[in-house]
């Protein structure tokens, strides 16, 4: 095996299966007694009637209980600390909609691990200490910022933390800096297209971009080819979330064939979300992570949400950490429409077939006269709207698709570019107007 990373534990990152397992079943005692500090794992090992002795090997991850967010929430703002607040060096919220935020907290430690993950991750797909790393996340809260900050530095690349938003100004850095990845959430990097578009900007004869990390929302394989071929480079799909740290659990390889979850750092598992039983290897399922290395807030098989499946645990690039399908969303983000259960991934998909289509689309749920109805709002990528007949055909044409996949018929609007609004954060691709009844 030859993983030449300099970087962080590459001895970790080469590891075979036996000698994953290995490690987790040390870390995984090691995270127990660390949780035994925090009341509510106290109190939860004791309704179980479990202790930390009970747990000696990774097949013992199924005797623990269950972590959500609601806990998270219940517990804020630092009911989840396993450490004084004194030893901790910062925090992380997650923006609450609705109740008590999160708050994740970190140690020095804690934060120099994260930074590690993110460091290996920028090497496995081929970035080097001569590349130039610009991060259009924003940076407060909001992981992606600080994360990719302090991971492409410990790499050792030049960064230019640009942060979100202004299009020109980060197109303007590119070309100035001589950018060669970039960081982005992938509905922002179609953004970013447009706006060189219409400044006469060619990604490939104007910038040295050559990779992209995209990620922190869901998105297609075929939304990723797309933003491949518009911007001339490899993207690799990122995985993060703040419970977890942020950026850096998940991530690609150069192989593009599911994203390598570090074993190293977490226990993985996917579990039914009805019966929380496992389910096999390559079976959709909520994905269920355990913390291996975290000292401020170690958490106990967090539950996503997030569903994806196991599609192996060998890659031809030498790392056995098991390799997991992009995300299909989350449960939350499943919409039922009728009955029938509906991801927006799905009705992405089909829509990035369509070369007509531009990237930004808005589905709609609505209440007319008692049935809920979708109305799905795609842009055009050119404009030949004076062509009635054409765009009647297309809108006919993709009208049939999406039934044939999501067993519904929605209204199809086709729209000028730049009609549909454009976050510069995640991507609100759903907005629910339907009526509740009681
Ligand atoms: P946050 O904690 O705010 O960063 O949000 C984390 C959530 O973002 C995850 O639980 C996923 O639902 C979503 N997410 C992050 N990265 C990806 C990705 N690469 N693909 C799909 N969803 C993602
Ligand atoms: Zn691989």
């Amino acid at each position: 095996m030859n993983i030449d990373s300099p970087y962080l534990h590459p001895q970790y990152e080469a590891l075979s299966r036996e000698e994953i397992t290995k490690l987790q079943n040390e870390r995984l005692q090691e995270t127990v007694r660390q949780c035994m500090k925090v009341p509510f794992y106290q109190q939860k090992f004791k309704e179980l009637g479990i202790t930390a002795d009970d747990i000696k090997t990774v097949e013992d991850v199924r005797k623990l209980p269950f972590t959500t967010k609601t806990d998270l929430r219940d517990t804020y703002p630092f009911g989840m600390a396993a450490v004084e607040l004194k030893e901790c060096v910062r925090l992380h919220s997650s923006s609450g909609t609705t109740g008590n935020p999160t708050v994740i907290l970190h140690t020095q430690r804690d934060l120099d691990e994260w930074a590690n993950q993110v460091a290996r991750n920028l090497w496995m797909v081929g970035l080097r200490p001569n590349d130039v790393f610009q991060n259009s996340s924003g940076y407060g809260m909001f992981t992606g910022g600080l994360g990719f900050q302090y991971g492409a530095e410990r790499m050792g690349m030049l960064t230019v933390p640009a942060a979100a938003g202004n299009s020109l100004r980060q197109i303007k850095f590119m070309r100035d800096f001589g950018t060669t990845a970039v960081h982005a959430v992938p509905s922002y990097v179609t953004r970013l297209y447009e706006v060189m578009q219409e400044q006469g900007v060619d990604p490939r004869r104007d910038t040295k971009l050559r990779v992209l990390a995209i990620g922190a929302e869901p998105h297609s394989e075929e939304q990723r080819q797309r933003i491949e071929q518009m911007m001339g480079v490899k993207a690799y799909n990122s995985f993060g979330m703040s419970e977890m740290c942020g950026p850096g659990v998940g991530f690609e390889c150069q192989e593009q064939n599911g994203l390598h979850f570090w074993e190293d750092y977490y226990i993985v598992e996917i579990v039914d979300p009805d019966t929380l039983e496992p389910v096999p290897d390559g079976e959709i399922g909520e994905l269920v992570l355990t913390t291996l290395c975290r000292e401020a807030m170690p958490l106990l098989r967090y539950r996503t949400r997030d569903l994806t499946r196991v599609l192996g645990r060998t890659c031809p690039c030498g790392r056995n950490h098991v390799r997991l399908d992009r995300m299909r969303g989350r449960s939350d983000d499943m919409m039922v429409l009728r009955g029938v259960n509906i991801f927006p991934i799905q009705i992405e998909k089909i829509l990035m077939t369509f070369p007509e289509l531009a990237n930004n689309y808005l589905i709609t749920l609505t209440t007319d006269d008692d049935n809920d109805n979708m109305t799905v709002e795609v842009e055009l990528a050119e404009m030949f709207t004076d062509d009635y007949a054409r765009l009647q055909k297309l809108n006919k044409d993709i009208t049939r698709a999406l039934k044939d996949e999501i067993l519904l018929t929605p209204h199809v609007k086709l729209v000028a570019k730049g009609t549909l609004p454009v976050s510069e954060g995640k991507a609100v691709r759903v907005v629910d107007k339907r009526k509740v009844y009681q």
